[in-house]
């Protein structure tokens, strides 16, 4: 475990769980990741894939372990479409309390969705196309 992850082992929920403090439902892990059933799930087979060490948002996350993350959920997601039946799902990931992230250590969601479930994940209104190119460009000159 990290320095990072030391300090941070105490106080997080996530921490507690890869080390083993706090009891899960695992579906896999790895040197890097564990992925556990989520306690209050979206829809039936919501589950998380975790990081062992402590990161607390996507800002935070090495690029090596996020270039691990993709490929990881591709292969978690296509076992849970298979074996629970689900044509979809949903990949999360909230980043800051404003964003809903309850649990300040990265995590990604996988939601398996049903053609009756009731999950508001839609498109939203069409764009104030006056002010996109705006917007556009306030991200687009803090790019490093
Ligand atoms: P987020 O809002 O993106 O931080 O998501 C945190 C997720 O962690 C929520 O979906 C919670 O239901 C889930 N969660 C919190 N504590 C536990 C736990 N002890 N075991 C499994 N899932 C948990
Ligand atoms: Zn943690």
């Amino acid at each position: 475990m990290s320095d990072n992850s030391a300090r941070a082992a105490e106080g997080c929920v996530f921490c507690q769980i890869a080390a083993g403090r706090i009891p899960s439902i695992r579906i896999y892990e790895d040197d890097d990741f564990i992925a556990f059933m989520d306690i209050a799930p979206q829809t039936e087979g919501h589950f998380l894939i975790v990081p062992r060490d402590h990161y607390p948002a996507l800002e935070d996350m090495p690029e090596a372990l996020l270039a691990k993350a993709l490929p990881l959920a591709k292969k978690l997601g296509r076992a849970a479409m298979i074996g629970l039946g689900t044509p979809g799902f949903n990949l999360l990931q909230n980043n800051g309390e404003v964003a809903g992230q309850a649990v300040a250590h990265w995590h990604l969601h996988i939601i398996p969705r049903r053609k009756a479930d009731e999950i508001p994940f839609k498109a939203g209104a069409p764009a104030d196309l006056t002010r996109l190119p705006f917007v556009a460009e306030n991200i687009r000159v803090n790019l490093k």
